[in-house]
């Protein structure tokens, strides 16, 4: 009760902020996107991670706000970066899956399309398995209807949930996110390894993109080059940052 007080106040005294992570081609190592992180710069307990406030703000229907919050942010930086030349291709902003429940999330979209200016081609919303299967017609239908303001959709954590493939086959969905979870026992981990290769062999089978998560060594990347995979993000590419300090302009120095 207490913490959903707090992030009460913490929407209205404007005490979140908006990190960055960068994504890399994983065939020649440049930025090419990033992914919206939330923050809560608490007054007393500095920078609390989301894990330790989404669920809370899911619970207590503040998640609306919140994410409604950070698309509106993150869509005019985004904005900004395009405009300074930056050669960014995706902002990749996550959906609670409460939202998809609530049926509030294609208005929601749209109006901070119209008011950030963004083109929607530059937005891509990550969803979890569970956001979708869990009433998987209705998902379905707003997942078409999210789709024809022009923006892309990414299955997030994929993996960890429970997914039918013949529903994510049908799914307008262009890219799958390996879970971290897969990636850290990369690439000795035999178990890991057979499955990020079927991972990326199944997005692929259904011409969508796949991106790894939660790379923190070289050779977890360079694994996953070989296996095919379109883009990385981790540690070792970089950390979640605020906005000034993402460096697009630097030429790829991290060569695989
Ligand atoms: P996610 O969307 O799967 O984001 C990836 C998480 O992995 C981030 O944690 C990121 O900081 C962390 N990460 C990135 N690279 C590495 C790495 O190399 N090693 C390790 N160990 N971790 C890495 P973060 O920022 O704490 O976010 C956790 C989760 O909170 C996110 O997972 C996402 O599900 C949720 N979240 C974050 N921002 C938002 C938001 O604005 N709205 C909603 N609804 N959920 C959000
Ligand atoms: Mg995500
Ligand atoms: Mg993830």
């Amino acid at each position: 009760m207490e913490v959903a007080r707090e992030l009460r106040r913490a929407l209205d005294q404007q005490e979140l902020r908006v990190y960055y992570q960068p994504v890399h081609d994983l065939q020649d190592s440049r930025l090419v996107g990033v992914e919206a992180l939330v923050r809560w710069e608490h007054p007393e307990r500095g920078l609390v991670p989301p894990g330790e406030f989404i669920p809370i703000a899911e619970r207590t229907g503040l998640i609306a706000d919140i994410d409604a919050w950070v698309l509106d942010q993150s869509c005019r930086q985004m904005y900004q970066w395009l405009a300074q030349g930056a050669p960014l291709s995706f902002l990749a902003v996550n959906v609670s899956s409460r939202l998809f429940a609530r049926r509030e999330l294609y208005a929601q979209v749209a109006q901070v399309l119209h008011d950030t200016g963004l083109d929607p081609a530059f937005l891509e919303l990550e969803v979890t398995e569970s956001a979708v299967m869990d009433d998987p017609e209705d998902a379905l239908e707003q997942l078409h209807r999210l789709r024809e303001l022009g923006l892309r959709l990414a299955i997030d954590d994929f993996g960890t949930g429970y997914s039918s493939l013949l529903r994510l086959k049908r799914l307008p969905v262009q890219k799958l996110k390996i879970d971290q979870g897969f990636v850290a026992g990369l690439p000795w981990d035999e178990d890991d390894a057979a499955i990020v290769r079927v991972v990326i062999a199944l997005a692929k089978s259904m011409g969508m993109q796949v991106h790894a998560e939660g790379i923190e060594q070289v050779e977890q990347a360079r694994f996953l080059l070989e296996q095919g995979c379109d883009l990385g993000q981790g540690y070792w590419f970089g950390r979640p940052v605020p906005a000034h300090e993402v460096d697009w302009s630097r030429a790829p120095t991290i060569s695989l």
